[in-house]
């Protein structure tokens, strides 16, 4: 990112402060501070939904409005979290791009999402033309189940146009769909027997499900589908 124009200059500064603040889902309070106290220079309202008592996370979504003269409302959305190991990232700037010194993540997702709707925000207030209103909407705990904006009010996401910011690829590039993902658990009951009497009574449910497991197609199984098994708890003596 070669930075020229003082805005980009901002819009990086703004991304290397947040991926330094240590933020992964369900602690995201301080990522959120930052975000509201940027987006109250820029000329938002900024409140705090109630989902805290939802979701558990230390703050609610942030919502943010920039009241602006045009009749709509452009909606940008973004997630206040990180994924693991966010803790003690150190970005480095190299050839235009930012990348992490050491050995966590960089945070770009979605800390990039937050930079550029904090930047887009700043940039509308500053513009002199009719501008729409503008709602940053950015939630908690995406990366554990969007249990954040499942606990979102609808109303608060309600706008002409939503943008969600949370996507890699070239820029200029929009996603129209993503894709979903399905849980079951399995329980197996064996029967207990004596080891040394009577082995043939007994039945393993450990080998049971070893048995179901190893013949569930693991990994990629077609162009759309993944499958994973994800945790085998269970057993006594
Ligand atoms: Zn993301």
């Amino acid at each position: 990112m070669s930075a020229a124009r003082p805005q980009d200059e901002r819009l990086l500064a703004t991304f290397l402060d947040l991926v330094r603040i240590y933020g992964p889902s369900g602690s995201e309070a301080p990522v959120a501070a930052y975000c509201a106290r940027a987006l109250e220079e820029a000329g938002c309202e900024v409140r705090f939904d109630d989902s805290a008592v939802v979701t558990g996370s230390d703050t609610g979504n942030l919502i943010a409005q920039l009241r602006g003269d045009a009749p709509a409302t452009l909606v940008l959305s973004a997630h206040l979290d990180t994924v693991e190991p966010a803790g003690g990232v150190e970005p480095v700037v190299r050839g235009g791009v930012v990348l992490s010194a050491g050995d966590t993540i960089l945070g770009a997702d979605d800390k990039a999402g937050l930079a550029a709707a904090i930047e887009c925000v700043r940039r509308l207030a500053e513009s002199d033309g009719p501008r729409p209103n503008v709602r940053c909407v950015f939630t908690v705990q995406e990366e554990v189940g969007l249990t954040g904006a499942k606990a979102l009010d609808p109303v608060d996401a309600q706008g002409d146009l939503c943008l969600v910011l949370d996507a890699d690829g070239a820029p200029g590039g929009i996603v129209i769909g993503a894709p979903t993902h399905y849980t079951f658990t399995a329980r197996f009951t064996g029967r207990a027997a004596h080891a040394g009497v009577r082995p043939e009574d007994g039945i393993s449910a450990i080998a049971m499900a070893a048995w179901a497991i190893a013949r569930l197609p693991i990994g990629r199984i077609d162009e759309m589908t993944t499958a994973n098994v994800g945790t085998v708890h269970g057993g006594t003596a």
